[in-house]
């Protein structure tokens, strides 16, 4: 199946899936774990960990370097995962996708190479108020060497941008937007093909933060007409370590190289050196090839359940959660978006939200508490943090009566 299938209807069985997490057997504290985290990182399925065990125990080795068999092997198993995960965000090219070590690390490699190279004294860089520090840090560091400004797009109350100041801040100055595509501590879902829109009318790039989305909707980077898309394996039941970038042929090929090493050279003298094409013009170093071959098969995971179902059972789960939650009283969300996607943050009256994750956590349940990598966002609401549940297609509606039942123990003891 491809993620441009629009099969709603595929039976999505969640009791077999959880079959293919061995880590959902684990007991905490004696009880069953309900991992409520998955925004901070997804468990691996099986086929994700013989992926990693076949490769190591199998045909490891280098790439792209040797003659033997064994490097022939690696080789071809690293490129055809890159070719998986092009098909599953439709880029037009197999060589617009770069591993990367993570989000992070693939929004720090467009700082560094579109910024040094296009960004000017004066020019504007434009963010929003509810980014995760790894797309606010690599644009502050730039704009400071290059003497540009950073500018942000607020948020309302519910969580949303606000569009009307989105549409004054886009002017000719602005050189890059930058934004999430869903919000990791509120899991506001933005409007980006707006954003986008909007952007390249003025003939601005724009670059998606898809940490926390390409794990739950259906991404089509073509459709989209994105520049630019950030994500990290291990969010989508890959392992930890590996990321992507994908870039539009024209930016990649028209952007300097990030890191200078192996593999991303052309040709070398100590006078000057020339480098390699695409994709690898990008990947100095002897790359994480087993984490590149084990998230080809996270791919073909999430195709095999298809990512349309996937979306629908967690639509319904975090509805169903949402319900819930809102009956407990003196609880209130953070965020109270309209379009949302994977993670409900919350409070309990004036209890601190450690204080919750901690009662929580001794009761099996997985949360994650803090301000989620978003101190500005935290700011704005004048809260310490938030409680956060996040979920993942392994998730399911009897985890989530437990949840709500370890949150009223929890007020018992605290308030
Ligand atoms: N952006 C968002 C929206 C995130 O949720 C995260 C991870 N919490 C990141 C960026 C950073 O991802 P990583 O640590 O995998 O580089």
């Amino acid at each position: 199946m491809t993620n441009s299938d629009t099969i709603t209807d595929q039976v999505f069985d969640v009791e077999s899936i959880r079959k293919d997490f061995p880590i959902l057997q684990t007991k905490v504290y004696g009880k069953p774990l309900i991992y409520l985290d998955n925004a901070a990182t997804t468990q691996k399925p099986l086929q994700v960990l013989q992926t990693l065990e076949k490769y190591y125990t199998e045909y490891n080795s280098n790439v792209h370097r040797g003659v033997h068999l064994l490097s022939q092997q690696a080789t071809e198993a690293y490129e055809a995962a890159r070719k998986k995960i092009a098909a599953f965000i439709n880029a037009k090219h197999d060589h617009e996708v770069i591993f990367t070590k993570g989000t992070t690390n693939s929004i720090n490699l467009v700082a560094y190479t579109y910024g040094r190279k296009f960004l000017k004294e004066g020019d504007e860089v434009l963010i929003s108020a509810m980014e995760h520090h790894s797309n606010i840090v690599p644009w502050q560091i730039i704009c400071e060497e290059k003497n540009a400004v950073l500018k942000v797009i607020p948020i309302d109350e519910a969580g949303e941008l606000q569009m009307n100041e989105f549409d004054k801040l886009l002017t000719p100055k602005v050189k890059i937007v930058a934004v999430t595509y869903v919000s990791n501590s509120l899991g506001t879902v933005n409007p980006v093909r707006e954003i986008i829109a909007k952007a390249h009318a003025l003939n601005i790039p724009v670059l998606l933060d898809g940490a926390q989305a390409v794990q739950h909707m259906p991404l089509d980077v073509q459709e989209l007409d994105v520049d630019f898309l950030a994500f990290s394996g291990h969010k989508m039941y890959g392992p930890t370590g590996i990321g992507i970038l994908y870039g539009k042929e024209k930016w990649l090929n028209d952007m300097p190289p990030y890191e200078g090493g192996g593999d991303m050279i052309s040709h070398v003298t100590f006078a000057k050196t020339t480098y390699n094409e695409l994709p690898f013009k990008f990947e100095a170093g002897t790359p994480d090839i087993s984490g590149a071959i084990a998230l080809g098969s996270a791919v073909d995971y999430i195709q095999q359940a298809g990512i349309h179902a996937i979306q629908q059972w967690e639509e319904e789960l975090i509805a169903y959660a949402y319900d819930k939650l809102a009956a407990i009283p003196s609880l209130r969300f953070i965020g109270d978006a309209r379009h949302r996607a994977g993670a409900i943050s919350f409070l309990i009256g004036n209890i601190h939200p450690f204080d919750t994750g901690e009662i929580l956590d001794k009761q099996s349940i997985a949360v994650r508490t803090g301000h989620h990598c978003t101190q500005p966002l935290m700011e704005l609401f004048h809260i310490p943090g938030t409680v956060r549940a996040s979920f993942a297609c392994y998730n399911t509606k009897a985890e989530v009566d437990e949840l709500v039942r370890a949150i009223e123990k929890a007020k018992r003891m605290l308030e």
